[in-house]
């Protein structure tokens, strides 16, 4: 599931391949996963138009041409692809001067907006929160003070935009703190490292374009239904929360 390290990875290849190139056509339109747009109207706004360097916030990619900003959200399966190869799961393709970029997405969650100018983007990331990236450790603060349990407040884009089930989970690993716990009732100590893990995480995973599934990490071993702790060996545990299957050390995760 793209969550912000994946989407920047994908913000990463747009900008390589697609910045300084001109779209000379519009094809494979899902009309299923249009958001307030059209196939013409992606179209009639695009034809023509050169990228700029592509921007993100949270988890939806930002790809502005001179004026129009189409974005992009990955849903569950989304990702962008540059080999020119036609698939049944292609939900936009743009054919470039050079090159040909699809977005490609099995499951087809998430979303493709089209902002007639930078301004009408709020219009899309309006209802998030900060990037993650940018939220200070003050910042943090305003983010804890919620109700709703830690690790849906992490998971929530309208409190802070980015953080998904694998980078929420593998924070509060790192920061040693119970995910069902309530936001809220988080000490300084704790805050500071919950902020600690979510930056050291986010950095890490950033330039690998995903949470790498190292065997010293809790993302290593989550999917093992026998998994055991990385750093003291103790059966990892889950639970449901805030909808998502939540992986965690029973014994350091208090
Ligand atoms: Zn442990």
């Amino acid at each position: 599931v793209p969550e912000l390290p994946d989407v920047e990875g994908f913000r990463r290849s747009f900008e390589h391949h697609a910045t300084g190139r001109t779209v000379r056509a519009v094809r494979s339109v899902d009309a299923i996963l249009l958001r307030g747009t059209s196939a013409q109207a992606i179209g009639r706004a695009l034809h023509g138009r050169t990228f700029q360097r592509p921007g993100r916030h949270g988890k939806v990619l930002l790809c502005p041409a001179h004026g129009p900003v189409l974005a992009l959200h990955f849903g569950m399966t989304g990702s962008l692809e540059w080999d020119g190869q036609p698939h049944a799961h292609d939900r936009l393709v743009l054919e470039l001067d050079r090159g040909v970029v699809a977005f490609r997405n099995m499951r087809r969650m998430g979303g493709i907006w089209l902002a007639r100018d930078a301004g009408e983007v709020g219009r899309i990331t309006g209802r998030l929160g900060p990037d993650w990236l940018d939220v200070s450790r003050r910042e943090l603060d305003d983010v804890l003070d919620r109700r709703a349990a830690l690790k849906a407040v992490l998971m929530d884009q309208t409190a802070a935009a980015g953080l998904g089930n694998l980078t929420a989970d593998e924070s509060l690993w790192r920061a040693r703190i119970d995910p069902r716990r309530t936001a809220r009732s988080l000490g300084r100590d704790e805050r500071s490292a919950l902020y600690r893990g979510i930056r050291r995480v986010l950095r890490d995973s950033l330039p690998l374009g995903r949470v790498p599934p190292r065997p010293t990490w809790l993302t290593g071993v989550r999917d093992d239904r026998a998994g055991r702790c990385p750093r003291c060996d103790e059966r990892l545990r889950r639970a449901t929360v805030g909808g998502r299957t939540t992986v965690y050390c029973p014994k350091e995760q208090r």
